[in-house]
């Protein structure tokens, strides 16, 4: 009878919810890479914050969001990201958001290079999902209408801050490291190296001169009887 525990991994191991995890054994490397990444940019975005408050409170003014503040903290942050880089993966920004986009449809495309691990597309994905829910709850009819009009992305039509634009960023790298560090974590347990389960005692018993030859009662006996009597 097979022992149950073991058969429950056997078939735990085959079951299709293995082979559907986004990210395997293989995947370590580029994980710990991304969280790199993105706490780097996280932590950009939050002393760029820091200066963009002392700068309002300087001024006693609003720094409203535009394309061209966005292009340049985008630039900053890039640079900061690049830093930590270890070139594992694509980080071109594409549609000036890093590396998927979230366009005023609030639809998502994702930039990564075609070479990309599924296990980063679902991290980026899953930032990508972040702008989709903070698009989601602003779209209207009127405001697609105004956006297509005007040609103003959704930062701009709903008047955002340039604060409230790197908030959501922070949130998308704060999304992609949540997944990040739960996948390492459940890695680490997962890809250890099987260990064998070996039987020393029988082992020790078939290096044993001994245990390989039992000792032969009759030869033995006769062996004792030839000393005996000297034949
Ligand atoms: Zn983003």
């Amino acid at each position: 009878m097979p022992r149950l525990p073991a058969l429950v991994a056997f078939l735990l191991a085959l079951s299709p919810a293995a082979f559907a995890q986004p990210c395997q054994c293989i995947d370590q490397g580029d994980i710990k890479a991304r969280i790199a990444e993105a706490k780097a940019a996280m932590e950009a975005y939050g002393a760029e914050i820091q200066k963009m408050s002392e700068q309002m409170m300087r001024t006693q003014s609003p720094l409203p969001y535009t394309r061209e503040r966005r292009e340049k903290l985008q630039g900053r942050v890039q640079g900061a990201i690049n830093k930590v880089a270890a070139g594992r993966i694509q980080t071109a920004p594409t549609m000036g958001d890093n590396p998927g986009g979230t366009d005023n449809l609030c639809n998502v495309t994702i930039g990564l290079h075609p070479s990309a691990t599924a296990c980063m597309r679902e991290s980026v994905r899953r930032h990508e999902e972040h702008h989709r829910q903070e698009c989601l709850k602003t779209r209207t009819a009127g405001k697609i209408a105004t956006s297509v009009r005007t040609g103003a992305d959704r930062f701009e039509r709903d008047g955002f801050q340039l604060t409230q634009y790197a908030s959501e960023e922070m949130m998308g790298y704060s999304t992609e490291i949540s997944f990040l560090e739960g996948e390492l974590y459940r890695l680490k347990t997962a890809c250890q190296p099987k260990r064998e389960v070996r039987d020393y005692t029988a082992e020790l018993r078939n290096r044993s001169q001994q245990g390989q030859k039992p000792a032969d009662p009759v030869k033995g006996g006769l062996d004792t009887a030839r000393k005996l009597l000297g034949f």
